[in-house]
C-alpha cells in the first residue's frame, strides 16, 4: 500500500498524478519527493532523451519504489508518426507574417533558409490543398497553403515567429494520414518491453488498428503492458467507440488536439472523451499544460488550479505533467500542488454522489455483476471501504467506474496488476500476502493490514468482493459484508 496516503483516511488522493521525467528529475532525492509527495505513474517520453537515458531513469524508479515500499508505475510514451519539418543551415529562421514559405517534401535533406525547409513526411502534399492552415510548433506559428506544386507545399506566413529545427507540423482540422507506428517506435517498443513497463503509450491513433499492431508488437516482445492511446487528432475523435474497445487507458492529449481541432473545442471534447472512455470500461488521463506556469513559478496560476480541479470533476482517473516535472524549475511543489488540488476538488465531487449510470447496464459477466453490485450497495448503505481480492485487477477497475466516496482497497499477489492500479481513480493496490487456499484467511489478512494503516477502524462497515478460489484471475463471485465489531474481530482474529 502507499503507506502514506493510507495513513490518514480523510487525505487520501483519489486522482493519480503521472509525472513525466527528464533532466529536472534525474536526482535520487527528487525523485523521493516526487514519489513521497504522491507520483503514481512516471513517463519516459521517447520524444526525448537516448535509450542508456530511459533504461538508467526505469531503474531508479523501480529502485526507489522498492525502497519507499510504495506502488509506482512507468509509462513510456512512443513518439509515433508525429510530422516534423527537417533542419535549416543556421538552426533557425525568422518568419514574419505576410512572408512566402515553402514545405518542401522534394528535398527533404536540404537545409532550410527563410524561403524553404524540408520535411521527410513525403505524402504531405496529398493531404493539404489551398486554403488549408498549417501550424507549426504547438500552433506558435500558422501558415495558409496557398498551392501544392509536385512535393512543393507553397504557404503564406500568417503568424510570423522564431522556427527551428525540427519542429511539429500540424493541420487544422486534422486529416494528416501518415499512418500509425513510425520506424523510429519499433525500437523502443523492444526497449518498453525489457524495461518491464507497465503502460506503453501509442501517440497520433487513428484508429483501433494502430492500438492493436502496437500490443501485438509489444506481446511478441514479451510485453503485458498496458496500452495507452493518446486522443490528439481528429480521426481518433471520430474513431473514439472502437480506440476504447481495443485500448486499456485513454489520454486526452490536449497539446497536439488543440492544435488541430482549435482550442475552443477543447472543454467539450475533454467531457466528452472521459465520459466516452468510462461508458467502455476504460481509465482515462488528462494530459499537458495542467500546471505550465509551474516550469517557473513557485504556484499555480488561478486559472490552472481550476483546469486540474475540472478535470477531476470531469472524472479523469490521472492528472498527467510534462515539461513540469521534466524540465521544471519545481518539480516536488507541483507535485505537492496537485495533490491540494485535486483533493479540494474531490471533496465536491464526492457531495454529489453517485450517478445511477451503472443501474440500467446489462452485464455479460457474473464478476462485473458483482462489482456493480457493490457498488449499489456502497452507493445507497454507509459503508468506509471496499476491499477486491482482484488477481488481474479487472474487478477493480469495474468498481472504479462507478462515482462513490468510498475507497476501494484492491489486494492482489501479482506485482504487474498492484502496478496498473496505481492509475485507477479511487483504487489503492495492496500486497496480499496471505496463504490463498483459505478465504477467511485471505480475509483476516486483508482486514488487519487496512485496520494497521488507519485505512479502517473498529465499527467501519466493509464490502468485499472474492471469489471461491483466491488469488485466481477472473473468479469473482461474491460480496460479503463486514463489520468491525467484537464478532469480526472474533472471526478473523483480528
Ligand atoms: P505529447 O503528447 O506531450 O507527447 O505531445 C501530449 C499532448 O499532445 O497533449
Ligand atoms: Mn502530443
Amino acid at each position: 500500500m502507499n503507506t502514506g496516503a493510507a495513513k490518514n483516511a480523510s487525505h487520501r488522493r483519489r486522482t493519480k498524478i503521472i509525472a513525466t521525467m527528464g533532466p529536472g528529475t534525474d536526482d535520487r532525492e527528487t525523485l523521493e519527493g516526487l514519489i513521497r509527495a504522491g507520483v503514481d505513474v512516471f513517463r519516459l517520453n521517447m520524444s526525448h532523451g537516448d535509450a542508456e537515458t530511459h533504461v538508467a531513469r526505469a531503474n531508479m524508479v523501480r529502485q526507489a519504489a522498492r525502497d519507499l515500499r510504495w506502488q509506482v508505475a512507468i509509462l513510456v510514451d512512443l513518439q509515433g508518426p508525429k510530422i516534423r519539418i527537417e533542419k535549416f543551415g543556421e538552426g533557425s529562421v525568422e518568419l514574419e507574417s505576410g512572408d512566402h514559405f515553402t514545405l518542401d517534401a522534394d528535398n527533404p535533406e536540404v537545409p532550410g533558409d527563410r524561403q524553404r525547409v524540408g520535411v521527410s513526411y513525403a505524402g504531405l502534399p496529398n493531404d493539404v490543398a489551398a486554403g488549408d492552415t498549417l501550424l507549426l510548433d504547438d500552433g506558435m506559428i500558422s501558415l495558409q497553403v496557398q498551392s501544392v506544386h509536385g512535393g512543393q507545399v507553397q504557404c503564406l506566413v500568417e503568424n510570423g515567429g522564431t522556427l527551428s529545427d525540427r519542429k511539429g507540423l500540424n493541420l487544422q482540422g486534422g486529416g494528416l494520414s501518415i499512418a500509425g507506428l513510425a520506424d523510429h517506435d519499433f525500437p523502443n517498443i523492444k526497449l518498453a518491453a525489457e524495461m518491464g513497463a507497465d503502460f506503453v503509450a501509442v501517440s497520433f491513433v487513428s484508429n483501433a488498428a494502430d492500438i492493436e499492431n502496437a500490443r501485438e508488437l509489444l506481446r511478441e516482445a514479451g510485453s503485458e503492458a498496458a496500452l495507452v492511446a493518446k486522443i490528439e487528432r481528429m480521426e481518433a475523435i471520430e474513431n473514439l467507440s472502437e480506440i476504447c474497445d481495443a485500448s486499456d487507458v485513454i489520454m486526452v492529449a490536449r497539446g497536439d488536439l488543440g492544435v488541430e481541432i482549435g482550442d475552443e473545442e477543447l472543454p467539450g471534447l475533454q467531457k466528452h472523451i472521459i465520459r466516452t472512455a468510462i461508458r467502455h470500461n476504460r481509465i482515462t488521463a488528462t494530459a499537458t499544460q495542467m500546471m505550465q506556469s509551474m516550469i517557473e513559478n513557485p504556484i499555480p496560476s488561478r486559472a490552472e488550479v481550476l483546469d486540474v480541479a475540472n478535470a477531476v470533476l470531469d472524472g479523469t482517473d490521472a492528472v498527467m505533467l510534462s515539461a513540469e516535472t521534466a524540465i521544471g524549475n519545481h518539480p516536488v511543489k507541483v507535485i505537492e500542488a496537485l495533490n491540494r488540488i485535486c483533493l479540494g476538488a474531490e471533496r465536491h465531487f464526492e457531495a454529489e454522489g453517485g450517478d445511477g449510470s451503472h443501474l440500467n447496464v446489462r452485464f455479460e459477466r457474473i464478476d462485473q455483476a458483482i462489482a456493480m453490485a457493490a457498488m449499489f450497495m456502497a452507493t445507497n448503505v454507509s459503508v468506509q471501504a471496499i476491499v477486491a481480492l482482484t488477481e488481474s485487477g479487472s474487478t477493480a477497475q469495474w468498481l472504479s467506474r462507478v462515482q462513490s466516496s468510498v475507497p476501494i482497497f484492491a489486494f492482489s499477489t501479482n506485482k504487474a496488476s498492484r502496478r496498473r492500479m496505481a492509475i485507477y481513480r479511487d483504487v489503492f493496490p495492496v500486497k496480499l500476502t496471505a496463504e490463498c487456499d483459505d478465504a477467511d484467511a485471505v480475509v483476516s489478512d486483508a482486514l488487519r493490514t487496512l485496520l494497521a494503516h488507519g485505512a479502517v477502524k473498529e465499527n467501519d462497515r466493509v464490502l468485499i468482493t472474492m471469489g471461491d478460489q483466491m488469488c485466481r484471475s477472473g473468479g469473482t463471485n461474491t460480496l460479503r459484508f463486514v463489520r468491525l465489531d467484537a464478532e469480526a474481530r472474533d472471526r478473523y482474529g483480528i
